[in-house]
């Protein structure tokens, strides 16, 4: 499949018309919206076009509008949405998510240029801007929640990203904005608007610039009720369109079977109430988990048996550091996605401190330099060795973004979420009733909920009958003074272990891993370990550091899948039982992205990963009869 290819900037053209200047592509030959007046076109096209000022205003508390388009482009078609957003959107939990696909993705220096022509969209274009990502494959979730709004910015082909989609919600409108299907017939193909038709429901409507015969008849086919309206300016036409339930519309029963097929419904209709959420398990899955709820508005409570933290996601500090794939797998790998969510997601916490990570390459050096030219500028580089402190003789990757997160501050952070509570009890056993489920302790009722999440690691297992196995691994970090040959502190150094200051006057080094071990003392030999992994790459320093004798250190234990993918999802198919679990020792960079795809699976709503990746992640995958030809989502 070609969306393996790594992604391509744009490069434009530009055309001063009436003291704008408008983009036009090299690649396709066409412009960027229209010469007249893209903002007017936009309004008159997209947004008209599929009635949205009327709908958007009346969404009821708790609704979910999802808007597809086809071209990511500038931006100005989102942006325009947006704005309109503002200005109409309820007072209550609605919240409006815009899909979009984009092959070649504008540089973050031609988007500054293109949007700098709409003074009015300034203040959003500034907020897109500030998250706009690197152009690497794969989805990337852009997310304003004091807005009620969210982004996935697709990157790939069209042809590529709308099959791997999984429909976890229906699309409610549609901009299909592609370039004209003469400049770019690629992106109008029936298999396109196969999918897009796959991803709507009966109630979806389709705008576009375009009345071209190919996009008539793929809708057309679809039983896709076409009308064309006045275009904008000087087109005499614009596809205004509406996929309506065959059962009150058509009369050839032909039609509508062929219709039904493509209708899976969505899972659950978007509830008119805040939604009651048990997380059962205060780490790092539980405590992100809740903050997605939570910032949807719904209400959190955590059930922690101890304090918060007190497993694998309590060290002092967490590193995020990433182990970077091939860039041609970026886009379905879970650890390069991952890892760039999680720096969006917690550079909002003060928790958070942005750091670089040299990674040494101790085998397979070139296959880890190599890296360096695959990824976009900005993300890696191979480490100049000569000025390297501290001295070694390997050479290395300098990771240029990445992250220190403290867990303590952020639980803090996370706990003081208006919608979150954390209560010290036992779940022993989760019991589904009508439409709850109830959670116990030993003997006793003590709450219901509409949803519950199971985060307990490796506990987990103990309130399901058929739970897939984890593995324990024991793990310990060490910290030790070390305000005389004290590191930068936006610098840490990854070499099988890590080491990176804990604060000025603590290196805090990484960790031991002793599969299929559960026991949390902290022991002197996992000391030893974890200064014999510093010295085999920095000896000299190493020999600095006052003796093991001196050093602190915390013991805990990972849950670690067969497969090493967490769990994300339900075990049993009946009922509204999930699970998050199985994080290993990458649980502050799993966590925010896992939890917005549970966040999907529970409340309803676009994911951000593609099918494939859905799949690996469902915790039905050991079981032996996997109904594989039904999508686990569809409850
Ligand atoms: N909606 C955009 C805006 O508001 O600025 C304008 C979209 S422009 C007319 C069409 C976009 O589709 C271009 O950015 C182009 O790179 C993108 N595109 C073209 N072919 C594509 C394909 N096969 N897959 C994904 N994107 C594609």
């Amino acid at each position: 499949m070609s969306h393996s290819a790594k992604i391509q900037t744009a490069e434009l053209d530009w055309e001063l018309i009436d003291a704008i200047e408008v983009p036009i592509s090299k690649q396709f030959g066409d412009v960027y919206f229209s010469k007249d007046n893209g903002l007017l076109e936009t309004r008159h096209v997209f947004l008209n076009g599929n009635d949205l000022t009327e709908r958007l205003s009346e969404l009821e508390d708790f609704q979910y509008f999802c808007v597809g388009e086809t071209g990511f482009g500038t931006g100005l078609n989102i942006l325009t949405l947006w704005q309109l957003w503002q200005q109409v959107r309820p007072d209550n939990h609605s919240h409006l998510h815009a899909i979009s696909v984009e092959k070649f993705p504008l540089s973050k220096a031609d988007l500054i240029r293109t949007l700098n022509v709409w003074p009015e969209l300034k203040p959003l274009a500034e907020q897109l801007i500030q998250q706009y990502p690197l152009p690497i494959a794969g989805c990337h979730r852009l997310s304003f929640p004091e807005q009620r709004f969210s982004i996935d910015l697709w990157l790939g082909d069209a042809q590529d990203i709308f099959p791997s989609i999984p429909k976890t919600q229906a699309v409610n409108a549609w901009f299909l904005d592609g370039f004209a299907p003469s400049c770019n017939p690629d992106m109008w193909q029936e298999n396109v608007l196969n999918h897009i038709v796959r991803l709507s429901d009966y109630g979806t409507t389709f705008a576009s610039f375009s009345v071209a015969g190919v996009l008539k008849r793929g809708l057309k086919q679809h039983g896709v009720h076409i009308s064309r309206p006045r275009g904008f300016g000087h087109k005499r036409e614009m596809l205004k369109a509406i996929w309506s339930d065959p059962s009150q519309t058509l009369t050839d029963p032909a039609d509508a079977a062929e219709i039904k097929v493509q209708s899976e419904r969505a899972p659950i209709a978007s509830s008119s109430r805040p939604r009651q959420i048990a997380i059962i398990g205060a780490g790092i899955a539980g405590l992100s988990c809740a903050w997605a709820f939570a910032q949807r508005g719904h209400q959190v409570t955590i059930y922690e048996q101890d304090e918060p933290l007190s497993g694998a996601s309590g060290n002092p500090l967490a590193l995020l550091n990433p182990k970077l794939c091939p860039i041609e797998q970026a886009h379905e790998h879970l650890m390069t996605l991952s890892w760039q969510h999680a720096l969006n997601f917690y550079s909002r916490f003060k928790a958070f401190r942005s750091i670089q990570v040299q990674q040494m390459a101790l085998k397979n050096a070139d296959e880890l330099l190599g890296l360096a030219e695959q990824y976009p500028e900005a993300v890696l580089s191979v480490h100049d060795q000569q000025n390297a402190t501290p001295e070694t003789d390997y050479p290395s990757l300098t990771l240029h973004q990445a992250g220190a997160v403290s867990p303590q501050q952020l639980r803090d952070e996370i706990l003081q979420h208006p919608n979150i509570q954390c209560i010290k009890a036992k779940i022993s056993r989760l019991k589904c009733t009508d439409k709850q489920t109830e959670l116990w302790q030993e003997q006793q009722l003590i709450a219901t909920a509409d949803d519950v999440i199971v985060c307990c690691a490796k506990q987990s297992a103990e309130l399901f009958e058929n739970y897939p196995p984890l593995k324990p691994i024991r793990g310990q970090v060490s910290w030790v003074e070390n305000r005389e040959q004290a590191l930068a502190l936006d610098q840490a150094y990854s070499y099988g272990g890590y080491c990176m200051q804990l604060d000025a006057a603590q290196l805090i080094l990484g960790a031991s891993f002793y599969p299929n071990r559960d026991d949390v003392d902290v022991l002197a030999e996992d000391h030893v370990h974890n200064y014999e992994l510093i010295h085999s790459v920095f000896p000299e320093y190493a020999q600095q550091l006052p003796t093991v004798e001196h050093w602190q250190g915390r013991a805990s234990v990972r849950a670690q899948s067969l497969d090493y993918f967490p769990l994300v999802g339900k075990i049993q198919n009946d009922g509204q039982i999930f699970t998050f679990a199985g994080l290993g020792s990458k649980g502050f960079l799993f966590a925010p992205l896992c939890s917005e795809v549970l966040a999907a699976l529970v409340l309803g709503e676009l994911c951000p990963v593609p099918q494939n990746l859905l799949d690996k992640l469902n915790p039905q995958r050991f079981q032996k009869k996997v109904k594989a030809k039904k999508p686990y989502y569809s409850g």
